[in-house]
């Protein structure tokens, strides 16, 4: 069975087709600057590559591109779309309308325009990727949405109630929902596979650390809690994303620098982070070399993400009563072996001891801890769009 994964943004479009009888990559790409003007890239394993800057006014085109890629050419993997069984989409905000993976119908379809309002630049990109496929592959070709924060809909009301209103929580649906649930998820299967057990009985933490970077507290293999919020901000401090400040702060800055709600949105997304103490940079790398370059502000910003991702797996261990396991995933998480040495030394006062040669591999799944740590501490790369193939499978196999 060939699965194609897609991820639509407003203006971009990623996508992976996937062989689930091996569960290997076939090709990969992305479309970018779909209604401005249009770049595509292709690519295959085995390093076939196409590219070009065709116009791409929308979603549809785009996938006529994707279409082009896939059956003609330089990177040509396939004859005929009919050779793809079926299509797994992305999809952010699920609310508390869908806590797992569903074939798209007329209903569902209704369900994610209902919550564009939650996610407004997400869901109806995802919307315009959906009709779009329906348009390029059929209706007939079977499409399952697979929700970005369906893992975490297992969170009791004491974790996803904010102490605003409870008004709020009842006229908007402002609460906690989490992001990265399709990560977290496979990060934790994996780790049951590795432990040879299921998670039932254990306490879990799997530190999500990227551009956007999130905990869960997994207990019994379900989520308790998780650091975003009602959108991808909340939590510890990101490339570019502020994370938890004091709520006041922001409608003071607000006010002293007159901006706008949409301003504001813009000051914690884009200006803030890594990026916005450091002034370098919103990549952990580039603000790395320059804190071993003598730059301060850049050494803060990395004290700040050491200090609050100690903070905030302090505070989930606390929540879960204890931890058996902790798993690094995600760009830095994978590949930032100081990062994972700073928060495990962090640790070490609850018994977390790493094997730094162990510890200094990048993007591979490696167990750092020592045989004798109290914790298991393990490096588990993510495959988000692998979990989004598997759903999909599943639910079109039963169909
Ligand atoms: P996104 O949230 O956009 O998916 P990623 O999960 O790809 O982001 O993570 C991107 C982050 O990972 C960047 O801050 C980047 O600097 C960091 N990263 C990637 N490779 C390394 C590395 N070898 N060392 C340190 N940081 C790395």
């Amino acid at each position: 069975m060939k699965i194609l994964v897609v991820n639509c943004g407003s203006s971009s479009l990623k996508y992976q087709l996937i062989d689930m009888s091996t569960e290997t990559l076939i090709a990969k790409g992305l479309c970018e600057r779909i209604g401005v003007d249009g770049h595509f890239e292709g690519t295959t394993p085995d390093g076939r590559k196409t590219e070009n800057d065709n116009l791409l006014p929308n979603h549809k085109i785009a996938f006529m591109e994707v279409k082009k890629a896939l059956t003609e050419g330089e990177t040509k993997v396939i004859d005929s779309l009919d050779e793809i069984d079926a299509i797994g989409h992305r999809i952010v905000q699920g609310g508390a309308l869908f806590n797992d993976s569903v074939l798209v119908t007329d209903e569902v379809k209704k369900g994610i325009e209902e919550l564009i309002d939650l996610a407004p630049l997400h869901n109806e990109a995802h919307l315009q990727g959906i009709n779009a496929c329906q348009e390029v592959f059929g209706k007939e070709k079977p499409e399952v949405v697979v929700f970005d924060n369906a893992f975490h809909s297992t969170m009791p009301p004491k974790a996803f109630i904010f102490p605003v209103p409870y008004e709020y929580y009842e006229k908007y649906k402002v609460r906690r929902y989490g992001f990265h649930g399709t990560s977290h998820r496979y990060v934790a299967h994996r780790l049951a596979e590795i432990l040879g057990e299921s998670l039932v009985g254990k306490k879990v933490i799997v530190a999500h650390i990227g551009n956007g970077s999130s905990l869960s507290a997994i207990k019994d293999g379900k989520v308790i809690d998780t650091t975003m919020g009602l959108t991808p901000l909340d939590g510890f401090i990101m490339g570019s994303r502020c994370g938890g400040v004091d709520p006041s702060a922001i409608t003071y800055i607000q006010a002293k620098e007159d901006l706008s709600p949409a301003e504001t949105d813009q000051m914690m997304n884009k200006k803030s982070g890594l990026l916005g103490i450091s002034g370098v940079s919103s990549d952990l790398r580039d603000v790395e070399d320059a804190a071993a370059n003598g730059n301060e502000r850049a050494k803060l910003a990395l004290d700040l993400l050491y200090y609050q991702l100690t903070k905030y797996i302090g505070g989930f261990i606390a929540a879960l009563g204890g931890l058996d396991a902790l798993c690094f995933t995600a760009g830095i998480g994978e590949n930032s072996a100081s990062t994972r040495l700073q928060v495990c030394k962090n640790l070490e006062y609850i018994g977390v001891k790493i094997d730094e040669d162990k510890n200094n591999c990048s993007g591979k799944e490696v167990e750092i801890s020592t045989p004798d740590s109290k914790i298991k501490v393990f490096v588990i790369p993510t495959n988000e769009e692998l979990m989004i193939a598997r759903d999909t499978k599943e639910i079109v196999e039963n169909l």
